[in-house]
């Protein structure tokens, strides 16, 4: 056993060295500055932890990490370990605070923890000069860069701040940097020599997968299904949404209509409020948490085995960084996408509004010069009234006007900032726009780059490695739905003439897709086979074999067809403001073996919202649990025999229910039914289980109560 490794079993109690750690670790002790990129989980901390160790007293670490919350845990779990260490933040009273740097400045500390932030306190500074810093630590580095997808821009005060303390050694760690953004991190630190130690990015217990989603009902759909798949695992979910009140709506449906406890998470709630959820789950008791990216960032749950993204980020270091939360303990976990093309533009949006035009630039300053003064007091939102501009471009345009050195921001108090005005320069101006520029276009490619990934019929772990210039081989035993595809045996090839009149239809209009190559939408196509005579059936169209070849079908109903062929797989929905169908792997194996396919062409009575609990009721895992069913079987050995849990077998035979292929008193005995409808009738609201589930008696369960209301439903909606 080399010292290395008996130091890692007195220190840490662990016995070997995971993989990246020992030459980074060496890479340190050699007085190397090193930048660590290592996944999620891979063990980064460690490294710097073991560095400190090493150092000769007094010199101590200073670890700069984002996130205030998490340094807590982290000081607890060393100090545990009987190493001496502490956090500096502002959750802290300020006499600890200082009896925390006098006791740093008597160097009682190994390890030192401050967010970015603690750089800017004067009394920090005067102690930091006192001190002898043998290592500096930066803990999410990519912070720093904004190239890549979390930059901070207290971030950039480190380089400042490690010249005054001498230029110590520098460890920088990161689990998400393209190679650009490492060139960004060591070139802004001045650390250009920094030994890079990069393990590979892939994570093979993970599975990736993307479901095309094109509206929130079918999203919905889907996570209900995933959750339901997933609650007979031990461990948790973690669903990230695009928007605060998504998080909060989803939350909801997960709690009242999927029937899991869940709760949400976001910038938007108080301090307190996040603290307590985090702290629920961590401590595991938050089987779900829905949140926005606000979430997440350094939290060690190992257990986390699924993510699922209801909407697309904006980059793929963002999406593989948080879908990256998933399996820290190495065991199976899963990263879904729930994919609507529409997400695309919300994402530009934002882009298209984080970025101030030299317009807007010019605009703030006359706005902020208008009283005459050289100094201002003023709120962001006040100024976003005043100028009539959006509030994250007046914070990111104060921010440019700063940058071009035409206002100095010299204090705050009570929500306002004090700014002092420079006079207006021109070409200052120019420079910091056609930098922003260069910026969005840059956001603009890695949102096409995300979006390949939501499209792709390729490998998609390939994808993601080679977005991280990991050349290593994209190999896992679940790998990616695209994958999984493919190893699939291909469907039974059938005689086209013992095929129903649906399943015929769906080959058709599969067919109908690659025939026309790459660019049809929905509607459209729906035209063309209803053999619309519209302007837009030019040749293109009437030419087509199948011009008019649904002409007794509304094209309503055609578009239900479609969008069945999309929920299960065949069709997948492509391309942002002018979304196109096209034919995936799976379509692609259906329509050259001629597979039948479960379509079902509906019926008057499901036009409108019934017509997605319809099309659930025909997926193909819910006929399968109709045929077990049918056979005699009892929900429980349908779940035994399935692999599932008995809810979702209940959530199935509910959709069957639903849509009228199974009888209510076939599942539900009949005085359970009785004491439901009674209580229905009492609150009469459908939409929701738990106001009804409350003023039922315990042993009657979710599963029951969901079958009654979706005969409830049916009932109300053909009346
Ligand atoms: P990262 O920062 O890279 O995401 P962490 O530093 O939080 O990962 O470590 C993840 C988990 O792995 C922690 O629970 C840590 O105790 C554990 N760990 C780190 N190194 C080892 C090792 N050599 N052997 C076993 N467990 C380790
Ligand atoms: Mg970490």
């Amino acid at each position: 056993m080399t010292n290395l490794h008996q130091n890692l079993a007195q220190l840490f109690g662990f016995n070997t060295f995971r993989p990246g750690q020992e030459p980074a670790i060496t890479s340190l002790l050699a007085g190397q500055h090193t930048l660590v990129v290592m996944p999620t989980g891979a063990g980064k901390s460690l490294i710097y932890q073991y560095a400190a160790m090493c150092l000769p007293s007094p010199a101590v670490t200073l670890v700069i990490s984002p996130l205030i919350a998490l340094m807590k845990d982290q000081v607890d779990s060393l100090q545990q370990q009987a190493i001496p260490a502490t956090y500096i933040n502002s959750a802290l009273p300020t006499a600890e605070q200082s009896r925390r740097l006098q006791a740093a400045v008597q160097g009682q500390f190994r390890l030192i923890y401050v967010a970015p932030e603690r750089l800017r306190s004067v009394p920090f500074q005067q102690a930091l000069q006192r001190m002898t810093i043998g290592l500096l630590a930066i803990d999410e580095a990519h912070c720093i860069s904004q190239w890549g997808h979390d930059f901070r821009p207290d971030y950039r005060r480190i380089a400042q701040a490690r010249a005054e303390m001498g230029h110590p050694l520098t460890a920088a760690l990161t689990a998400t940097a393209t190679t650009l953004v490492q060139n960004d991190i060591v070139e802004l630190l001045a650390i250009p020599d920094a030994q890079r130690i990069v393990t590979g990015f892939n994570r093979p217990n993970l599975s990736f997968e993307v479901c095309y989603a094109p509206d929130t009902a079918t999203k919905l759909q889907h996570l209900m299904q995933l959750l339901t798949e997933q609650a007979h695992t031990a461990g948790t979910a973690i669903i990230y949404t695009g928007t605060r009140r998504d998080a909060v709506e989803v939350a909801r449906f997960i709690s009242d209509t999927v029937g899991i406890q869940a709760n949400y998470y976001h910038a938007g709630l108080d301090s307190d409020e996040r603290t307590a959820i985090q702290d629920a789950f961590l401590q595991g008791k938050l089987p779900v948490i829905v949140a926005t990216n606000a979430f997440g960032m350094g939290i060690d749950r190992p257990d986390v085995r699924m993510v699922v993204h209801f909407n697309m980020p904006g980059t793929l270091e963002a999406y593989y960084q948080e879908a990256g939360r998933a399996g820290r303990d190495g065991h199976p976990a899963r990263a879904v996408l729930l994919y609507a093309p529409q997400d695309r533009i919300l994402q530009q949006w934002f882009i298209e509004n984080s970025t101030a035009t030299f317009q807007d630039l010019q605009h703030l300053y006359r706005t902020l010069a208008r009283s005459g003064q050289s100094q201002v007091m003023i709120a962001v939102d006040q100024l976003a009234r005043q100028t009539n501009l959006d509030a994250v471009k007046v914070r990111t345009g104060l921010a440019q006007l700063e940058r071009a050195r035409m206002l100095r921001q010299t204090g705050d108090e009570g929500g306002q900032m004090q700014v002092s005005l420079e006079p207006w320069d021109n070409n200052a101006v120019t420079a910091v726009t056609s930098a922003l520029e260069e910026y969005c276009a840059h956001r603009q490619r890695q949102l096409d780059q995300m979006t390949d990934y939501a499209e792709a019929d390729a490998c998609r772990r390939r994808i993601v490695l080679r977005y991280f210039s990991d050349r290593g081989a994209a190999e896992a035993p679940r790998c990616c739905d695209n994958c999984m595809v493919q190893q699939a045996p291909p469907p039974d090839p059938q005689d086209v003439n013992t095929l129903s009149r649906a399943e015929r239809g769906a080959l058709v209009i599969l067919d109908a897709v690659k025939r026309l190559g790459h660019g049809v939408g929905r509607r459209r196509l729906a035209e063309m086979l209803k053999g619309s005579h519209s302007k837009d059936m030019t040749s293109t169209y009437t030419r087509q074999t199948y011009y008019g070849r649904f002409a007794e079908f509304s094209r309503n109903r055609i578009e239900q067809m479609i969008d069945q062929l999309v929920l299960h797989g065949y069709l997948k929905i492509v391309g942002g403001d002018i979304p196109v169908l096209k034919l995936s792997h799976q379509g692609q194996a259906a329509l050259t073996a001629r597979a039948a396919i479960p379509l079902t062409i509906p019926g008057t009575d499901d036009i409108d919202d019934g017509g997605k609990r319809k099309r659930y009721a025909h997926s193909s895992t819910t006929q399968e649990t109709e045929a077990l069913f049918r056979q005699g079987l009892q929900p429980n050995d349908i779940a035994v025999q399935r692999g599932l849990t008995e809810a979702t077998i209940f959530q199935h035979l509910a959709a069957l229910i639903g849509a009228g292929r199974l009888a209510l008193t076939e599942v539900v005995s009949a005085d359970v039914i009785a004491q439901v409808q009674a209580v229905i009738t009492e609150v009469g609201d459908l939409s929701r289980l738990a106001p009804l589930k409350e003023r039922l008696p315990a042993s009657i369960s979710y599963d029951e109560l969901r079958c009654v209301v979706e005969d409830a439903r049916r009932q109300r909606k053909t009346v």
